[in-house]
């Protein structure tokens, strides 16, 4: 039987998409529909023949993905039942009711649009896209993958918020997770690095993109993370603050009449890097901290102490700890982070060797001296190959 799994990630416009032939791990099609319900969309996709681009219309999420299924038919690879062993879907909110990977039916899209309320951004453009997929390929199997399933191992100290609990349980408020795909991933590619197997270590993985996550992996099982509720609690990230006090939502109600809208806006689309220094990209914040701008430098700063306190608290929270790994657009590319935000972190074993770590490498690298008690690695992330491997698992 064919090991081909079509991962799909749909956001509120846009659909992007991967063939992924699970048993070589590669990606054999890939691409993305874009500006969905606006005046003019587009649709690039990257097949056999190279890429090929359409422009027109995209009125929604079932028009985007025929135009999926008609650049498959005309560019190729085939794409049919008897090729494709699955469909598999990111959602990002699967709250306690989803610890693994679910067969999608009519009972689990509503299960997911049932969670919409503690993500209201993602959870109901992931299900046009199930919608939508579903009508496209009747014939086979969708799978639904969930970034807070990984973090369900939490043990209720870590995911408790110390608030009323008549009130959190009636709200559902408590800390869920989020990349845990990415997070599971990595773990497992860490231990396949050392040639140890993951029950024996303790691993803390930083998933360093655009959003930002760090969680604290004890023999496998997610047991600490930074995200909460939503993605919005942890490090300090591209658009987002991260951690900060919660009066500084009352303040800002109360002394600048900042509306709950407005606030949800400044603190998840307005802050991070973005708030610092007017910059996202790594890059371009680096670039302008080199040319002497103070507002960057300080971004950096601030990115750097937000990181190694995490990294330390959760070398607390595990007792020892066997290795570090960075992943995503960050932790695989910018040296400048690695280094900075384990400096100075000898005594706890903790070293990045310069030499090793003037990197961005496509394969799992350490980039600790030998002999370090900590292995420090660089380990890419491929959310896609995990979700088409958790639709295989599934299916059995
Ligand atoms: P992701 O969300 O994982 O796709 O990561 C996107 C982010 O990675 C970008 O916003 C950049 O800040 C960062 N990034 C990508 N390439 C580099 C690079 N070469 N150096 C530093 N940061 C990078």
């Amino acid at each position: 039987m064919s090991q081909d799994v079509l991962v799909i990630n749909s956001g509120s416009s846009s659909i992007k998409y991967q063939l992924v032939d699970v048993e070589s791990g590669e990606a054999i099609a890939s691409g993305i529909v874009e500006r969905i319900g606006q005046e003019t969309g587009s649709v690039t996709h990257t097949g056999p023949d190279g890429k090929t681009t359409l422009e027109q219309p995209i009125p929604d999420h079932e028009v985007g993905m025929d135009l999926v299924l008609r650049l498959f038919a005309d560019h190729g690879p085939v794409l049919d039942a008897s090729v494709l062993s699955a469909v598999g879907h990111r959602v990002v909110q699967g709250g306690d009711v989803f610890s693994g990977p679910a067969l999608v039916d009519d009972d689990v899209e509503a299960k997911i649009e049932a969670l919409s309320d503690l993500a209201p951004l993602h959870n109901p453009p992931h299900l046009a896209g199930i919608r939508a997929a579903r009508h496209a390929f009747p014939d086979s199997p969708h799978v639904a993958v969930f970034d807070t399933s990984f973090h369900q191992t939490l043990p209720p100290a870590a995911y408790t918020y110390a608030i009323d609990q008549d009130v959190a349980r009636r709200y559902a408020i408590r800390r869920y997770g989020f990349h845990g795909t990415s997070h599971l991933y990595v773990s497992r590619k860490t231990a396949e690095t050392l040639g140890k197997p993951v029950e024996d270590l303790n691993i803390i993985v930083l998933h360093l993109g655009n959003g930002a996550s760090a969680t604290a992996v004890r023999g496998g099982h997610s047991v600490e993370t930074s995200m909460g509720l939503t993605p919005l609690e942890g490090l300090v990230m591209g658009t987002r603050s991260g951690d900060i006090d919660p009066a500084v939502v009352f303040h800002l109600q109360r002394v600048a009449g900042m509306s709950t809208d407005d606030i949800d806006v400044l603190l998840n689309r307005k802050s991070g890097m973005l708030g610092l220094c007017g910059r996202t990209d790594m890059r371009d914040v680096h670039a302008a901290d080199e040319a002497g701008d103070e507002t960057a430098h300080l971004a950096l700063e601030v990115y750097y102490h937000r990181l190694k306190g995490y990294v330390g608290a959760y070398y607390a929270q595990l007792g020892h700890v066997d290795a570090i790994a960075f992943t995503a657009g960050i932790g695989e590319n910018d040296t400048e982070v690695r280094a900075h935000s384990l400096a100075g972190l000898e005594r706890l074993g903790i070293a990045v060797d310069a030499e090793r770590n003037a990197v961005r490498p496509k394969v799992p690298t350490v980039i600790s001296p030998d002999g370090a008690e900590v292995t420090v690695l660089v380990v890419p992330t491929n959310e896609e190959l995990e979700i088409a491997r958790q639709a295989v698992a599934l299916l059995g």
